[in-house]
């Protein structure tokens, strides 16, 4: 077989896709980003597009797919959600230029970027109410750190980790990417399916402190580090791997990053992923947005000031005075309802600083993110004016003070651009008139050169007495003179013909053109380049004039995003009728009249009954443990109430008013919920397991501080294991980590508990029973529940009579053995499958005698001995 020759092109490619092997190439030909060989293969099956091919290497056809560029976006997106990261790679020349350098040369490429879920700036790529985290784990020697940025907005974290902290944490930041040092990579590999994120590898190099200190420096501009104050070689390496690995998916442009802020994990509420995912924080567990705490407390005007709410909902504070001021700027707009709606109104007008900011910096804007930052500052500043209290609290203070200061910057974009500008820097025209004499005399001369050429339509017309002659104008041919196909031959005879040139002829219109029309169309095309010329000089100088106060910038746009913030919370506390908590160091754990702020909302919306409020009080010791045990039947509600004293406490500490009438909260460090596990089938864990090791992480780490919330434990095993379990769990709580929990049971042989802690309550879930059915009140009183009710709800729910009729018979069977002694029970068990295995035969249809029917309505359960004996007196006399 004859050896075949690369093509240049096709040796371009493969020197460049070597590069970034792990990564799709979108290789620029014209309007099209290509595919060839296995990421064609790949892509097209991902974006469900053509598979073609195009010539051959090493005697196989190449395969080949595209995507056009206009459309490239959605393509990416596409490519990212389904775990690809993609070169992007340009014509670095025009193949004109190319042309020059010899007849075979190919046009020069190269990647401009590499596009990974973590590095993503595209409005259409991002979710706008979401931040979007690039996070980086490192660990020296026995310190470890994570630090995250999220590029889009610039924010920039680092906090020291240990590892065994390091899934709480991406649980509370959801990346959507994670570096770590390739050789610990399987190390990691778990993360990925538990958190859904990316997981990079970076070489060590990467991670060394040292070189990574200086990066630091560089990129911020400073002599040392101790500028921003003092981080661990964990901590540095961590932010200098993110730094590094930047630079290779920007290929050396940087985002503007906003210096390290150091985060303490002592200053937020712990909760781990499991709780989190439990409660609904911010996904409901069908991984949505509906139905999760986000969903009802969010009312925010601005995508900055939602991201800012998904942060407080994922770190509520655990510092006093923190929360204090929180509350404080909401109750100021809760009292103000007329400056509360003024300044919301104003806040919707407001576009997205960070991430426009965050565009420019990398040079993918556009003049519409320039137009972004300018009705942004100027709608900031007349914000500012609506504040004319001078008794703020402090965080609207400090709020204010940030957005009336870019008087300067304000005018210049006022006057330099138009009102709407297009989307695209290449096509111009966003430039305002006056702003710049030069433009405006290129702008001049295109524009007269155009009327000139609605002139010449006019002569044109008296010319040759052809009233339906025009001038047009294509890409392909420019300007041109259009006639019906009519017309033609008298346009095509002499005299005409010694001044129209003939240029094209379409099904039905002849086009022509003449000497005077193609010197005109110069005259404007250079005049029109000329103007373009100085547009982008203009765009180059108002981006730099920009990013000059970028950190002003940030600083307002943090100011407007926590005014919103505030305004949001107040305007949900007062259509949703919630009340600000009192928050203090105290051990209390007071509530009354609380209730589910989602449950409550789903119920409003069906339209159906009304919420039932409930009270809950773990205070009544303020130095040992409180703990309520809850039982009641299955759908009475106890699910819904150990949730709605957790959400209270994390609304109360993310600084937010609460659904309940009053709600005293003493500082809750630590937030363990273990509710209702489903099987995790993808680590090979059954629901028991999981449940088991949710259940030791409570146990090995809540503190006196911590809030402990548990429903039904030990439902996953054989009755006495389960029992035993809840029961030992139950005195470890109280003796041990002396928390304050909520524990739902379904065993009540633990309310004899009660008897013996002090700290544990007994508290039931009221239901009444009425003609044989039982009737939720949801409403939550001291004191244990009587029975379980559990066949009258597998009676609601739909299981057929037949097997209704024979639970009622085994129940009581079971009922009565346990009364009799556990031997006497041991046989009926025993006995029981003897008869229990004849399915009851479908009734004959019409032969039921009154006995039988009389029978069908009886429950025995329900008779006194007195009512049996008379009932078979009448049976008897029926029969
Ligand atoms: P349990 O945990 O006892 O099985 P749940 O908490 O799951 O019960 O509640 C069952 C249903 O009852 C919920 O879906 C909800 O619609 C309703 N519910 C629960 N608590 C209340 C309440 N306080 N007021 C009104 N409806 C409630």
């Amino acid at each position: 077989m004859s050896e075949e020759k690369v093509t240049p092109m096709m040796a371009q490619y493969l020197g460049l896709k070597a590069q970034y092997a792990d990564a799709l190439l979108f290789y620029r030909m014209g309007d099209f980003y290509e595919m060839f060989f296995e990421d064609a293969v790949a892509a097209a099956e991902a974006l469900d597009i053509a598979l073609t091919k195009r010539g051959k290497h090493e005697g196989n056809d190449i395969p080949m797919c595209g995507v056009p560029v206009h459309a490239s976006e959605g393509y990416l997106l596409s490519l990212i959600r389904k775990g690809f990261r993609v070169a992007v790679c340009e014509q670095m020349e025009n193949p004109a230029e190319a042309k020059k350098r010899g007849n075979k040369s190919v046009v020069k490429r190269d990647v401009v970027r590499l596009v990974t879920p973590g590095t993503l700036t595209e409005e259409a790529l991002l979710e706008a109410r979401r931040h979007n985290y690039l996070a980086a784990f490192a660990q020296v020697r026995d310190a470890c750190a994570l630090a995250w940025v999220d590029i889009s907005t610039g924010a920039f974290h680092v906090m020291p980790l240990p590892l065994v902290r390091l899934g709480p944490e991406l649980a509370r930041l959801s990346p959507s990417e994670l570096i770590v040092p390739d050789a610990k990579e399987g190390e990691f590999h778990y993360l990925v399916s538990e958190f859904g994120l990316a997981l990079t590898g970076l070489a060590r190099s990467a991670f060394d402190s040292t070189s990574a200190e200086k990066r630091i420096c560089q990129l911020f501009e400073i002599a040392t580090l101790d500028a921003f104050g003092t981080f661990s070689r964990a901590e540095v390496s961590a932010m200098g791997a993110l730094i590094e690995y930047l630079e290779i998916t920007q290929k050396g442009k940087l985002p503007l990053l906003r210096p390290p802020v150091k985060e303490a994990e002592a200053r937020t509420v712990q909760i781990d992923a499991a709780t989190r995912r439990n409660l609904e924080l911010t996904h409901s567990l069908n991984g949505g947005r509906a139905g999760s705490l986000l969903s009802v407390m969010d009312r925010t005007a601005t995508a900055a000031g939602a991201r800012l709410l998904e942060r407080r909902i994922s770190s509520p504070s655990r510092v006093s005075e923190t929360i204090k001021d929180r509350l404080d700027a909401i109750s100021f707009f809760h009292e103000a309802p007329q400056v509360m709606q003024d300044v919301r109104g104003l806040l919707r007008q407001i576009p997205d600083l960070d991430r426009a900011l965050s565009r420019l910096s990398l040079d993918r804007g556009g003049p519409r993110d320039l137009a972004a930052i300018r009705n942004g500052l100027a709608q900031a500043a007349t914000l500012s004016q609506r504040f004319t209290d001078t008794d703020l609290p402090i965080l609207i203070a400090d709020a204010q003070s940030g957005l009336d200061v870019h008087e300067m910057l304000t005018t210049l974009l006022d006057n330099a651009l138009v009102a709407e500008p297009p989307l695209m820097l290449r096509d111009g025209g966003f430039v305002a008139p006056q702003y710049d004499a030069e433009l405006d005399e290129a702008r001049t001369l295109r524009d007269e050169g155009r009327s000139v050429i609605a002139r010449m339509q006019q002569e044109f017309v008296a010319q040759t007495g052809i009233t339906a002659l025009k001038i047009k104008h294509n890409n392909v041919l420019g300007y041109f003179i259009e006639t019906t196909a009519t017309h033609a031959e008298k346009m095509l005879s002499p005299p005409f013909s010694y001044t129209f040139i003939h240029r094209q002829t379409t099904a039905n219109q002849v086009r022509f053109t003449t000497v005077a029309l193609s010197e005109m169309e110069t005259k404007i095309l250079n005049a029109g380049n000329h103007a373009l010329q100085i547009e982008k000089r203009i765009y180059e100088e108002l981006r730099q004039a920009i990013l000059e106060v970028a950190a002003e910038i940030s600083v307002t746009s943090a100011g407007l995003s926590e005014i919103d913030l505030a305004t949001s919370l107040a305007e949900v506390a007062q259509t949703e009728d919630w009340v600000r908590p009192v928050v203090d160091d105290s051990r209390a754990f007071e509530i009354t009249a609380g209730r589910h702020p989602v449950v409550e909302r789903a119920l409003a919306q069906q339209g159906g009954s009304a919420f039932i409020a409930n009270n809950c009080d773990l205070s009544a010791d303020a130095t040992a443990a409180n703990i309520w045990l809850l039982t009641g039947p299955n759908m009475a509600g106890k699910s819904t109430f150990l949730r709605q004293n957790a959400l209270i406490a994390l609304m109360a500490q993310i600084g937010s008013f609460v659904p309940a009438s009053h709600a005293h909260i003493g500082l809750i460090s630590q937030l363990f919920s273990r509710v209702g596990a489903s099987d995790d089938l993808a680590r090979g864990r059954s629901t028991f397991m999981v449940e088991m090791v949710e259940t030791a992480a409570i146990l090995n780490q809540a503190d006196d501080r911590a809030l402990v919330i548990l429903d039904e434990i030990g439902r996953g095993t054989a009755t006495y294991d389960g029992l035993s379990i809840a029961w030992a769990t139950l005195e470890h709580l109280h003796d041990v980590n002396r928390a304050r929990a909520l524990f739902a049971t379904h065993y009540h042989e633990m309310t004899s508990l009660a008897v013996k802690l002090d700290g544990v309550d007994n508290a039931t879930v009221a239901v009444k029973e009425w003609e044989g059915q039982v009737v939720f009140l949801h409403e939550v009183r001291k004191g244990a529940a009587d029975r379980s009710y559990g066949v009258q709800v597998a009676q609601l729910a739909g299981l057929p009579e037949s097997v209704i009729a024979r639970a009622r018979v085994v129940l009581d069977a079971l009922e009565k053995g346990e009364r009799e002694g556990g031997a006497k029970q041991k046989t009926l068990i025993d006995d029981l499958p003897l008869f229990s295995a004849i399915p009851t035969p479908p009734p004959a249809p019409a032969v039921k005698s009154a006995v039988e029917e009389s029978l069908r309505d009886i429950i025995p359960d329900e008779l006194t001995p007195r009512e049996a004996l008379d009932l078979i007196y009448k049976l008897k006399q029926a029969a």
